[in-house]
């Protein structure tokens, strides 16, 4: 079973992709979606960021899609930033854990 459940259907709001920074955290119940780290053991909400889990730069067509949207700390989020494993990669299983997906 996945560690973090989303949100279905996608949760209507107006405005772009950081309209859904309130759905978003309570999907993934105030963890970073990569260290796991609770806001409270990290400083708090401020020190939280929507990250897109396939990066805006090679999945543009993401950009504003709710389920692509994760809760992350700063730190997770600037390290992990654009990355993204070749296609060569992914076929080998080889890419970011997906707590949303994968049982880990
Ligand atoms: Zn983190």
């Amino acid at each position: 079973m996945p560690h973090f459940l989303r949100t279905n259907p996608v949760p209507v709001v107006k405005g772009g992709y950081k309209s859904f920074r309130p759905h978003v955290r309570i999907d993934f119940r105030q963890f970073c979606s990569y260290c796991l780290v609770h806001e409270d053991n990290a400083a708090g909400e401020e020190n939280y960021e929507l990250d897109h889990f396939r990066p805006q730069k090679h999945f543009p067509g993401l950009i504003a899609n709710f389920y692509n949207l994760y809760y992350s700390c700063h730190p997770c989020n600037h390290i992990k930033r654009y990355q993204w494993p070749s296609a060569e990669l992914e076929l080998m299983g080889i890419g970011f854990v997906d707590l949303c997906k994968d049982n880990f």
